[in-house]
């Protein structure tokens, strides 16, 4: 039985795989001691969002309905539990993927790994939320309480809509890059330009290497070039592609649906490696011959540690980078996943929150 306290906050939430998100009301937990309590300006709509809303990742993450998705969460500091000390009353704050894990035992979230732990708790999508016994609810609504570890401080020079895809796709692909030294003299691809894809290629470009953008769309050729990328390869044109035979040191793999990625592996140096931060529904069939002529090596990497999200949050204050979006009225939310799968937008919706006022 738990006793904390809760209010009802608004929200937009979807009762099964195919029904839409419409207007709701969640139960939220009242600050606690080390809570900090967030008014939602704006929340990007991730991919992930849609892959969890119709419940495409059952074998490993089933959707608890009804289900809040939600999860690169910019806001202002409502409240703030007695005990907090990060934050104040008025702060620009943000929330990516994680919202809580085992502090005292979990090896992982003691050593500031907490993306790796088995005890997360995910912004959406986790059975239990640790205090009000209910799935947790993500960030398409009014306000949210996240206890201050995982609460990320969000830069004043940037343009706050912008800054809310860096909670999820910004941390997601600057990490990656980092752990696999992407730098000056270093070939890297970028597959896929969509929310996640296009972050990725502002953050190589930024770190100094050669840029090239893999695409299926003709159509976003200007905008990779203008986003950081030195040349862009349609994909599916296969002469294309064989020019870059066995030339790359890195490729970040940020597509959402099923796809050849032994067409990438050819594309990597002996030794070269390329990490799938795409999660489409279907396994992806890997050739052991693409990978062991040039003992080559393929990897995941799931968004990033709380530190180096606010890390990352701040590189993009230095170095003035955001996300391109496109802001909407919550009202246009289930659109916006309609167009989100066939690729129209450029290149994150931003939900405007004040839109749920209305
Ligand atoms: P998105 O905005 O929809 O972008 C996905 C891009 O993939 C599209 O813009 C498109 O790029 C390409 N694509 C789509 N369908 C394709 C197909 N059938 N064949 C080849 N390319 C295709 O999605 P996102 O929000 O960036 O998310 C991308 C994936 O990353 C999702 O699966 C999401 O769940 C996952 N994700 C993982 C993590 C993590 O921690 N690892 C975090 C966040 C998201 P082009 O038009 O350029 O080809
Ligand atoms: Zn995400």
């Amino acid at each position: 039985m738990t006793t904390t306290k809760s209010y009802t906050a608004k929200a937009y939430s979807a009762e099964s795989a195919t029904a839409p998100l419409v207007a709701s009301t969640i139960p939220r937990r009242e600050p606690t001691d080390y809570d900090v309590q967030i008014e939602i300006l704006y929340c990007g709509i991730c991919h992930s969002d849609l892959h969890y809303k119709k419940n495409e990742w059952s074998s490993v993450l089933p959707t608890h309905y009804p289900c809040v998705p939600g999860h690169e969460i910019v806001g202002r500091v409502a409240k703030v539990g007695p005990k907090v000390t990060k934050f104040k009353t008025g702060d620009l704050a943000g929330v990516g993927c994680m919202v809580g894990g085992d502090m005292n035992t979990c090896p992982y979230c003691r050593g500031g790994n907490e993306q790796y732990s088995p005890t997360q708790i995910m912004t959406y999508g986790s059975a239990d939320d640790g205090y009000l016994g209910r799935p947790t609810y993500g960030g398409y609504s009014d306000s949210i309480v996240v206890t201050e570890h995982f609460v990320l401080h969000v830069p004043t020079n940037l343009d706050l809509p912008a800054v809310a895809p860096l909670l999820c796709a910004g941390i997601t692909t600057y990490s990656p890059l980092k752990h696999w030294k992407v730098g000056p003299g270093q070939k890297v691809g970028i597959v896929g330009i969509g929310g996640l894809g296009h972050l990725g290629v502002k953050f190589a470009n930024a770190f100094g290497a050669h840029v090239v953008v893999f695409t299926t769309s003709p159509g976003k050729t200007e905008d990779a070039k203008r986003l950081g990328a030195h040349e862009v390869v349609i994909s599916k044109n296969p002469d294309e592609m064989a020019k870059h035979a066995m030339s790359f040191d890195f490729i970040l793999d940020c597509v959402s649906a099923e796809h050849d990625i032994n067409a990438y592996i050819a594309l990597l140096k002996p030794e070269g490696n390329i990490t799938l931060v795409g999660a489409p529904e279907k396994p992806l069939s890997v050739s052991a011959f693409s990978l062991l002529f040039g003992r080559k090596s393929l990897s995941g990497s799931p968004i990033g540690s709380i530190r180096e999200t606010q890390e990352m949050l701040d590189f993009c204050s230095e170095h003035n980078i955001t996300s391109d979006v496109e802001i909407i009225p919550i009202q246009k939310v289930n659109e916006a996943y309609e167009r989100l799968l066939k690729g129209d937008v450029k290149y994150r919706f931003a939900i405007d929150m004040a839109s749920l006022k209305s």
